[in-house]
């Protein structure tokens, strides 16, 4: 699950399942490893259980050496972010090394869309609402510049979406339903808790 980025002022244009749009990420290309560095990840339950699990940590050993915990824009809802390391201006993912992610198979669900962003009511393919996916355009990533052909359906095969957005589902389903809520709309202290621990 991803959202618009409105820090970026990225405009979504609507895509579909069918959609195409070139893309090619590989260890040779000049941007290798830039869009691991000044980013926001929220981590799914999902993407936690998988992490935690290849770095044979307990949960609250993950939790504390590698997360924070964040509101989560628009919702108010405690989400749990990966923490960055290094000093200001190259602070990177902690999995970063000079080969690339060392947590490769293992990947948080928002480093698996890119270059996608989702955005929805309902994450369920199929529903009414079957929101919409973007092209997240950024300057520094050059894999837009390649020549290799996906629709947005064989991207979200490929790159294990399908699978990491079936286990997140009743989470995801949480998250946009605060979002679609009037502003007004205030949880208390109590509920944002007990949200955080189900989560
Ligand atoms: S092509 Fe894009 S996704 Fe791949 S390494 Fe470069 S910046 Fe990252
Ligand atoms: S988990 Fe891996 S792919 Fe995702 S930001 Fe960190 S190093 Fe990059």
């Amino acid at each position: 699950m991803d959202f618009p980025d409105e820090k970026a002022g990225i405009e979504p244009v609507r895509l579909g399942y069918d959609s195409q749009f070139k893309f090619k990420c590989h260890k040779d290309i000049k941007c290798f490893t830039k869009c691991c560095r000044g980013i926001n990840i929220v981590l799914t339950p999902y993407d936690i259980i998988r992490l935690k699990n290849r770095l044979q940590l307990k949960s609250d050993e993950f939790l504390s050496i590698y997360t924070n915990v964040e509101l989560l824009e628009k919702t108010d809802l405690p989400v749990v972010t990966l923490g960055l390391v290094g000093d200001d201006e190259e602070k990177a993912c902690p999995f970063l090394r000079e080969e690339g992610c060392v947590v490769y198979e293992d990947r948080p669900t928002t480093c698996r869309y890119y270059p996608l962003g989702f955005a929805s009511l309902s994450h369920k393919e199929g529903a009414d609402d079957e929101g919409f996916y973007f092209f997240v355009n950024e300057s520094h990533c050059l894999g837009a510049e390649e020549d290799k052909e996906w629709t947005v359906k064989k991207w979200r095969k490929d790159q294990g979406v399908d699978f990491n957005d079936e286990i997140n589902a009743a989470w995801t389903d949480l998250v946009v339903r605060k979002r679609s809520f009037p502003k007004n709309v205030m949880l208390t202290e109590k509920a944002k808790q007990i949200f955080f621990m189900v989560s």
